[in-house]
């Protein structure tokens, strides 16, 4: 894929073409209203149930309180993943991304459930595994794809994404922050959903189309819910309150997440009919593309130095890869803006080749003509101009008796001679006009030598003419010379070219005619002549 500016844009089903062609998974169909009513009673039991037993001080009690969560971020995997379902593409895998990191998150709770119930000892390193994964998921989801930017930046910016996971894994396991409850390890969890909160509100900035924007606005909301049932259940309960064994505290954030399961899951038609309809591509500047490096550097930055507390060559390597992933970004970053100029540039010539040229015969066309007259005008270089209007006779009944692609031969050759013609002139340029009409407009030719070159012309073209209906095809020739054309518009030449040809085609065609060049104000009247006397002409025939 190219982005607006045709550089190669990193295009999701080419970085990871398998999960973009993960076929979508049939599932049983529910009524919609069941559904729904079956979802929100499941989560009004859940937060009743736990506000009910929350309060008893008791380890069973903090079980239920992670399993209780363990089911919120499944209800939350299940209503992210039911709008993976109906995107395409890109968001197909942003949001799967997201469902997945929930349901990562509901497994890493379970180990500490079972801890409240059964009393075991809860496994530790895999509980920080799941949540590692979840986080990464969760900063994948916001910046992968990121938009506008090569294949080789997201790779800087996925080495990114897993620097910060690395991190969040030492800083978890370091015996500074093993205790699972010490203030140090719950204000990293905290730290870590404030910096991934920041970075999926960042990434707002950078959405290449609305409805990209739509998933953004989505996650940020949620990772600011989530950011704020952390601070409930850990720096108010377990840290400032002390309820060790008491999740009060976890209930409302916990009611704060299952109010948005369920706003998902209600919202999740009008969102698809929205996802399809505000699908608009805009190009994010260069800043924005850069603001999100830039974050992510200073949160690998900060990580780095809070590192430095547990081991100084994880934390040099930590601070110096970040400033070399960034440095190499802005490098690859500002490649990437001179190559998209280049393509914007020979696009734009491409574009304008196709808008003065005429693709039967491949010279220009009456703009490229204007453009050539204006420079001319523009660079003084008006002097003993002469104009020539031509335009093939009976080609219509050549065409009828020898088809149309034989007539087209005939332009291509007519084309291919005034090409030639006007070649051997400096300063010259030739265009058709449409149909079997073509100009010539040569410079610093004598009125003389021009008629010259026209009978010449004339005389080439019905030497090589072919049978048409009735009579053979020839060439009728009009010209307006003049001394300088300073002030001229090229509207006058052309009408008083126009009407030498008039006068050869009405004086039985196969000739050469010339008119001395029409004023500028008459030539806006000549326009609606000319035309009523095509209308004529045809009407006579
Ligand atoms: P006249 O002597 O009055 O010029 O008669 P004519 O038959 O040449 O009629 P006119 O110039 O009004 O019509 C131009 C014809 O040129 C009409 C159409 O059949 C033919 N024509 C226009 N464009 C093309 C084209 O791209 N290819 C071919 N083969 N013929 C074309
Ligand atoms: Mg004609």
């Amino acid at each position: 894929m190219r982005d607006s500016f045709g550089s190669r844009v990193a295009e999701p089903a080419a970085i990871l073409p398998a999960f973009a062609a993960v076929p979508r998974v049939r599932t049983l169909r529910v009524p919609r209203t069941l559904f729904l009513t079956l979802a929100t009673i499941a989560a009004a039991l859940v937060c009743v149930t736990h506000a009910v037993v929350a309060g008893s001080n008791t380890v069973p009690a903090a079980g239920f309180g992670y399993l209780c969560l363990s089911l919120i971020m499944l209800g939350c995997a299940s209503a992210f993943w039911t709008r993976a379902r109906s995107s395409e593409g890109t968001l197909y895998i942003r949001w799967s991304f997201i469902s997945a990191a929930a349901l990562s998150a509901a497994i890493g709770y379970l180990p500490s459930c079972t801890q409240g119930f059964l009393n075991t000892t809860p496994a530790r390193q895999f509980q920080t595994a799941c949540f590692n994964s979840s986080e990464a998921l969760y900063m994948l989801a916001a910046v992968l794809f990121f938009s506008g930017v090569t294949r080789s930046i997201v790779i800087l910016d996925i080495l990114q994404a897993l620097m910060f996971s690395v991190l969040r894994f030492n800083l978890v396991y370091s015996p500074v922050t093993r205790d699972h409850f010490s203030a140090n390890h719950l204000l990293i969890g905290q730290l870590m959903a404030l910096f991934l909160f920041v970075v999926a509100i960042v990434a707002c900035l950078g959405a290449a189309s609305r409805a990209e924007l739509m998933f953004l606005r989505t996650l940020s909301c949620f990772l600011a819910l989530r950011l704020i049932s952390f601070f409930l259940a850990n720096q108010v309960s377990y840290v400032w309150l002390r309820y060790e064994h008491c999740s009060f505290g976890d209930v409302p954030g916990e009611a704060l997440l299952v109010g948005f399961a369920l706003y998902l899951l209600y919202t999740r038609h009008t969102a698809e009919k929205e996802a399809s309809q505000i699908a608009s591509l805009r190009s994010p500047s260069v800043l924005v593309r850069s603001l999100m490096p830039s974050f992510l550097t200073v949160v690998n930055l900060i990580l780095g130095v809070i590192v430095l507390r547990i081991s100084v060559p994880l934390a040099t390597a930590t601070i110096s890869l970040s400033l070399v992933g960034y440095m190499a970004r802005t490098v690859l970053l500002q490649a990437q803006a001179v190559h998209e100029k280049a393509f914007l540039e020979s696009r734009n010539q491409q574009l304008e080749g196709l808008a003065t040229r005429d693709p039967l015969t491949g010279i220009g066309n009456r703009r490229s003509l204007a453009s050539v007259y204006r420079h001319l005008q523009a660079a003084d270089g008006c002097e003993n101009l002469s104009f020539l209007l031509m335009d093939i006779d009976y080609f219509k009944q050549a065409n009828d008796r020898h088809g149309h692609l034989h007539g087209d031969k005939v332009l291509v050759a007519l084309a291919k001679k005034l090409e030639s013609l006007a070649s051997s002139v400096p300063g010259s340029h030739c265009a058709r006009f449409g149909g079997d009409e073509f100009a010539l407009l040569l410079l610093n030719v004598s009125p003389q030598k021009a008629l010259i070159l026209a009978e010449e012309l004339r005389a080439l073209f019905s030497a090589h003419a072919f049978e048409a209906e009735t009579r053979k095809t020839s060439l009728s020739i009009g010209i307006a010379s003049l001394q300088s054309a300073h002030d001229l518009p090229l509207e006058s030449l052309i009408c008083s070219a126009d009407e030498a040809l008039y006068r050869a085609k009405s004086m039985g065609r196969n000739r050469v005619e010339v008119q001395p060049v029409c004023e500028p104000e008459f030539a806006a009247d000549h326009s609606t002549a000319s035309a009523l006397r095509i209308k004529l002409q045809h009407a006579t025939r």
